[in-house]
């Protein structure tokens, strides 16, 4: 800590003193009532894990003295964080005695050899540990927290980190058991217990609730009530009813905000066990069984759906949002990967456990041994009793012990049993009779996966009879709006495996119809597209589509749900909800050649083999139509994905669809093609170069561009932001710094989304109080969707960078201010307003988007060392990787073989990786190769196996690409080579230089190579030499231009700068005598790897 900050601390120490001594009497009083410091809120039920949302930085056995000069030591569980100091009566209690915030503390300090104190503002804890080794560790820790901390020197908040605050409701409350008056606070998902409100300001407390797992009920008496939590209960008495009705109504609120205000994967994984697939260990598990209570990763969700819905209901964390309602997410809280698997997998031997590398079979076998043959379970001591296994579940309904209901059900408890209490007859009644909701959700879904009601459920749905409008059925798709007249009404059948419509309701000849496996794809039509306001296509295998209609809304979604659900495997029936289209597509990496599709929105689900994954057409990272074929190339961050061509009528639409789908430059923010981490593509790029280039130029985004680049430059990425690159001379770092500007300043809706929430930004900008400030903006940015937030927030990062470096590029807060402004609320500039926001957003960008000062402090830092490095070197930079494409053997349409290349890639390594992604094993003497092909010209150039493979895909021009095949003269070479003692050649050869179009003609010239030179003589040995080049700067390619009708077949070209020179040799031989030389010359003789 610097000196002056010290001084300035110890100031403020003074100034509380002198208030203290002031206070006297009262400080008398405090004194009095803090010899009987503690309050005991014990648990009565304790967790039998405790798996705590904290991240502990230390915890362990303490003795303290008893506040103000008691001298007897009270031994202490003391459990220590990066925000707060907790001590507990005993390791096993959840809820502290005391909790003093760090940023209450200023300094610790070692007394003698085994103790220690912690210095706050109001009071001094003495601390004893059993050794000096032990003291001492904990003095550093909480030493390492306090200097993390950045100090503000006016904090405005002791209790809660700086920026965190979010108060909702406070006030006192009268604690019935043990009784006395709290100091209690709602912050954000938890409730704070407080002995005063002065201690909450000094920065101390007595406990935390968290709320995600608690429960709010009404209390006997008309001015109490409760909050259960799985651990106790805590009951208040306030002084009137309408008062209790207000904190009931902030509690209850709090409990479904603490549960819904993260994403559901985040929720869930707060707790250790759940962030560790429950069968195979993996990381992140993104999917449940919610009727078995453990979380999944993506390969065991699949052989999990092997099983069955009845076994196992497997849903996603992500994508069934609405499966989650608050007590599911409790059920994972409470219960979660950890104690399930002490049911499940309690006897799994060692030899047995699964782990995350094993194949399909082996996961299937060992997935269904654990959960349908339950045969490394645990088993309840009553198992078999059926009588006491009942009862025990009627008892179990009453308690928060999820572990022995799941335990009981699975062991033959029966799930309807009696309970013999006529009001509460079920186990369901009576868990809701003793508000267990989280009880009475595990058991609904333990219930609703047994087999006979899903049976029942499935056959409502998949037997569908109605009537419906059709139109005569087609063969190619139907692009034109059909009015009522050309549709007639039919009855429509779905069932027993098939599509049927007949003339009416009687009829019993059918008029037409398809097999439900000959559907190929449902496709929904936007509402109004034709005469009925809802429709929807089918096409069939044979290739024709049939359109159906009807005025009503809802009958259209049965039929289109009952058709999706016929047609889909259950796998993606399951994940993909409400669709736009859906069906079976031919497709290069399904295993039979066949993958399933379903679109929803922006998200394509996939069923491949036997996994579902999910794709965001907005974050492809490629989308290529081959004209030719009409074949679909999509690449993703999980790899290329080839849809075949088609020509039934079906794939046209699933062209137009994806396109569509996949990010349009003209539209808002949120249908812009996007980043893997969600941000527009025309944002990233134009923040990436600029960083990388622009940091440091003088009035970056305030100097204007040239504005026809700035154009030419906005089209491009509105065309197709995915494939816009260009390189550091093309356009100036003005140039791209204001294409930004105008694509913020014409997106649809803005940064801000619209009209009226640019107001309430504009709105809060006026408020006076600087922390009421902060909390508005903090509000309105968690307004924002997603996608708009991310990119404020790499916007307003990006600016605090540029205004870091405001010595080198004279942009201050004020000048981004004036820029950002209008570009960012799309106003003209005159109300300073909108300037006012952006320089607001700039200087609290930490506390605003929540970001620790000391992360963006070393970020600053990291930046400022690296451009000092490179502001004299000018850098060369490619992007570290890219997808490349490369065709095997021959270049053929649709056959192109995708990779990641990245950056330090040779092209020995891209030959390997490309055999073995098609599963082709390399034999030494086959020696493959890659080639640059110039395909108009006939003519291939070999690649260096140390040549480094991005900058050649780079410089390729459009009829140019690479292509990996054997290579058969290279062990011509190497054998001539081998014999070889003097590296030089020399010789006449037919020789053409095309200056015009005239001169195409082939004279014998004597050519010499020797030493590192090629030489070039008018005419034959002897003569003058005409030319020479140094042979490491000379490109050798295979063949002539067959315009230039070379004499013979053995030709070679050399290209040195923009000169080009055709040489013909008389024979094979000598062809591969002069490729010999040149190639030895050029690297040394280091030609091929393992010669
Ligand atoms: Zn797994």
């Amino acid at each position: 800590m610097s000196l002056k900050k010290e001084d300035v601390l110890r100031d403020m120490q003074k100034c509380f003193f002198n208030l203290k001594t002031v206070e006297d009497k009262k400080e008398e009083t405090i004194t009095e009532r803090e010899r009987v410091d503690s309050i005991d809120i014990r648990c009565t039920e304790y967790p039998e894990l405790k798996e705590d949302f904290r991240q502990i930085v230390k915890a362990g056995w303490l003795e303290k003295t008893p506040p103000k000069g008691g001298r007897i030591y009270q031994r202490r569980w003391v459990q220590l964080d990066s925000e707060y100091l907790r001590y507990f009566q005993s390791i096993k209690e959840v809820y502290s005695k005391r909790m003093v915030s760090l940023g209450s503390v200023f300094k610790v300090v070692s007394v003698g050899d085994v103790r220690f104190e912690l210095h706050s503002q109001s009071r001094t804890f003495l601390f004893r540990a059993e050794n000096t080794q032990e003291r001492d560790d904990w003095v550093s820790c909480i030493e390492k927290i306090l200097s993390d901390r950045k100090h503000s020197l006016e904090p405005r908040n002791l209790f809660f980190k700086n920026g965190s605050v979010s108060v909702s409701f406070e006030g006192y409350l009268e604690m019935l058991s043990p009784r006395t008056k709290v100091y209690t606070l709602i912050n954000r998902d938890k409730l704070f217990l407080f002995k005063s409100h002065e201690e909450y300001f000094q920065g101390m407390g007595i406990t935390d609730i968290d709320m995600r797992m608690a429960n709010v009920r009404d209390g006997e008496n008309k001015r109490s009530f409760t909050l259960t939590t799985p651990y106790r209960a805590f009951s208040f008495m306030v002084d009137s009813e309408s008062e209790k009705q207000r904190w009931c109504e902030s509690l209850t609120e709090c409990v479904s905000r603490s549960l819904s205000c993260d994403g559901v994967c985040e929720s869930v994984w707060r707790v250790q066990a759940n962030r560790i697939c429950a069968d195979c260990s993996s990381s992140m598990p993104e999917w449940a069984s919610v009727n078995l209570c453990v979380l999944l990763c993506e390969k065991c969700a699949g052989a999990h759906r092997n099983l069955g819905q009845n076994i196992s209901k497997v849903r996603s964390l992500k994508l069934d949002e609405r499966v989650w309602t608050d007590d599911l997410i409790r059920v994972f809280l409470m219960l979660g990967n950890g104690k399930a698997n002490k049911f499940w997998g309690a006897n799994i031997p060692p030899s047995e456990r699964l782990s995350a590398s094993a194949n399909s079979e082996q996961r299937l076998k060992h997935i269904t041994d654990k959960y349908k043959n339950g045969k490394y379970r645990k088993y309840h001591k009553l198992f078999g009793q059926q009588e006491a296994l009942n009862n025990a579940l009627c008892l179990a309904m009453q308690s928060a012990d999820l572990l022995e209901t799941l335990t009981l059900l699975n062991c033959g408890a029966d799930a309807a049993c009696y309970t013999r209490i006529p009001e509460f007859p079920t186990p369901l009644s009576l868990a809701k009779r003793y508000s267990q909701t989280v009880q009475a959700e595990l058991l609904t879904q333990y219930i609703t996966s047994e087999p006979i009601t899903t049976e029942v459920k499935d056959a409502d749905i998949q037997s569908q009879c109605g009537y419906l409008f059709k139109t005569a059925s087609s063969a190619r798709p139907i692009t034109e709006h059909k009015p009522k007249a050309d549709f007639s009404q039919r009855w429509c059948c779905l069932g027993d495996g098939m599509f049927s419509y007949y003339r009416n309701e009687q009829s019993h000849h059918k008029n037409g119809g398809m097999k439900i496996s000959e559907i190929i794809c449902l496709s929904v039509n936007s509402p109004g597209k034709h005469g009925y306001e809802h429709t929807f296509e089918l096409y069939s295998e044979e290739g024709r589509v049939y359109l159906f209609g009807t005025d009503d809304g809802s009958i259209a979604k049965n039929w289109i749900r009952a058709v999706t659900m016929a047609v889909l495997p259950p796998a993606l029936f399951e994940v993909c909800g409400t669709c736009d289209r859906l069906g079976r597509l031919r497709c290069t990496e399904a295993s039979h050649g066949i993958g399933w599709f379903c679109l929803s929105g922006f998200k394509l689900h996939v069923l491949l083999e036997d996994t579902v994954q999910t794709i965001d057409l907005r974050k492809l990272l490629r989308l290529k139509f081959s004209n030719t074929g009409g074949a679909i190339v999509l690449v993703w961050r999980g790899g290329p994905l080839h849809l075949q061509a088609d020509r039934r009528p079906h794939f046209v639409g699933w062209q137009t669809c994806i396109q569509q789908k996949s990010g349009a430059g003209n539209e808002r923010l949120s249908q812009q093609q996007l980043t893997d981490l969600g941000i527009p593509v025309t944002i990233d790029r134009c923040l990436d170069h600029i960083t990388r280039y622009g940091l440091l130029s003088p009035g970056i985004y305030r100097l204007s561009g040239i504005n026809s680049h700035v154009t030419k430059l906005l089209d491009k990425f509105q065309n197709n932001a995915r494939t816009v690159t260009w390189c550091e001379s093309e356009y100036s770092v003005h140039d791209v710094a204001n294409t930004l500007k105008r694509f913020l300043r014409e997106v649809k809706g803005g940064v801000f989304n619209g009209q009226e929430n640019n107001a309430s930004w504009l709105r809060v900008a006026g408020l006076e109080d600087g922390c009421e400030k902060i909390q508005r903006y903090q509000i309105l940015l968690s307004n924002l969707p997603d996608i708009n937030r991310e990119a404020l927030k790499v916007l307003i990062h990006h600016l605090v960078c540029v205004q870091n470096l405001s010595n080198e590029n004279q942009m201050t807060i004020r000048n981004l201010g004036i820029v950002f402004g209008p570009t960012l609320f799309q106003t003209d500039g005159k109300d300073t307003t909108a300037s006012q926001v952006v320089e607001e957003l700039i200087q609290n960008y930490c506390s605003i988007f929540k970001v620790s000062e000391s992360d963006l402090e070393k970020q600053l830092n990291m930046m400022s060392v690296i451009l000092d490095k490179h502001k004299s070197q000018t850098l060369i930079r490619t992007p570290s990787s890219t997808i490349c494409g490369v065709y095997l053997e021959k270049k053929e349409e649709g056959a192109e073989v995708l990779l990641q290349v990245a950056a330090d890639m040779t092209v020995l390594k891209l030959v390997s990786v490309v055999l073995e992604l098609k599963g082709i094993q390399q034999v030494n003497e086959e020696c493959w190769s890659c080639f640059e092909v110039l395909e108009k010209e006939d003519m291939e150039r070999r690649l260096h196996y140390q040549e480094r493979v991005l900058p050649v895909y780079f410089s390729l021009s459009n009829d140019c690409h690479l292509l990996v095949k054997k290579n058969h003269s290279i062990i011509r070479i190497m054998r001539y080579l081998e014999n070889k003692v003097n590296l030089s050649k020399s010789g006449p050869l037919r020789v053409c230089e095309v200056k015009s179009e005239s001169s195409k003609n082939f004279h014998t010239r004597h050519c010499d190579l020797s030493a590192e030179t090629f030489r070039l003589h008018k005419e034959l040995l002897g003569s003058q030499v005409e030319k020479e080049y140094p042979v490491k700067e000379i490109k050798l390619y295979h063949g002539c231009r067959s315009k230039l009708h070379p004499p013979t077949p053995w030709g070679l070209t050399l290209i040195h700068d923009k000169q080009q020179w055709y040489l013909c040799c008389e024979n094979e031989e000598e062809l591969i005598e002069w490729t010999a030389t040149f190639y030895s010359i050029q690297c040394n003789g280091d030609i091929w790897p393992s010669w």
